[in-house]
């Protein structure tokens, strides 16, 4: 079932990059295995899956020890606790989900003590929802200007998760403003800085996704069925 599925979702991604004139490759498929066991994960792995993404510290241990990263890229796309910051170093290829350039700063000084750089995302709240995580928009060229000289984080993108809604064509607005967000970024090029990824679509809408200019989408209930919490 999750091959099959891995399979579908990977044919639509192709769709609908061609619809969009992309390059299909420039999309890398996230299998968000929050939630899931590690047998589940292990057949997301033999269907195909390169990149894991997990929202929970202490959830992704457990797994990282089972199934190391051989071959695997593991993602963080969950709220990062400052005091967890310490933990991400020896677990994470990506932090989707920096929403604060406090979380940034704490971030690239955990870094600096490891003599390591971390690459990141900037989670941008597009839609102003009060119960969302993320970036005011208006703020995000002050606070990559802030960012960019830091040396323990790696700028990569933008990333964001618009209002849930079950027709697809309503986040479409969101994913727009995101892309025009990181082109007007992108054209006051911050030196140590690239904004090439754009991280977001997941189930619902991650067609959508790819044709505004998606490069990395976060599947998980199309890839492995509805989570456990779900009922
Ligand atoms: C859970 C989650 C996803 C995947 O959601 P699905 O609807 O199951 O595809 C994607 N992104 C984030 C940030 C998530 O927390």
């Amino acid at each position: 079932m999750i091959a099959k599925n891995f399979k579908q979702v990977q044919r639509n991604i192709i769709n609908a990059a061609e619809k969009a004139g992309r390059d299909s490759s420039d999309v890398r498929l996230v299998a968000v295995t929050k939630e899931q066991g590690v047998d589940t994960i292990a057949e997301g792995l033999r269907a195909g899956t390169e990149i894991l993404g997990e929202n929970k510290i202490q959830d992704a241990q457990g797994k990282v020890e089972t199934l190391g990263c051989d071959g695997i890229e593991w993602h963080f796309i969950g709220h990062l606790q400052k005091n967890k910051v310490k933990f991400i170093f020896d677990l994470f290829d990506l932090i989707h989900s920096v929403d604060s350039a406090a979380l940034a700063e704490a971030i690239h000084e955990k870094a600096q003590t490891r003599g390591t750089c971390m690459p990141i995302l900037l989670q941008v709240n597009v839609s102003g929802e009060a119960s969302k995580f993320g970036m005011d928009p208006g703020d995000l060229s002050k606070v990559i200007r802030q960012l960019a000289p830091l040396e323990g984080v790696k700028i990569k993108g933008l990333m964001t998760i618009p209002p849930f809604d079950s027709d697809p064509e309503k986040s479409r607005p969101y994913f727009v403003r995101l892309r025009e967000l990181r082109d007007a970024c992108a054209e006051l090029a911050f030196p140590n800085v690239s904004l090439d990824e754009l991280s977001m679509g997941m189930s619902n809408d991650y067609e959508v996704a790819v044709e505004e200019g998606a490069t990395l989408v976060r599947v998980g209930t199309a890839l492995f069925g509805p989570r456990p919490s779900a009922g």
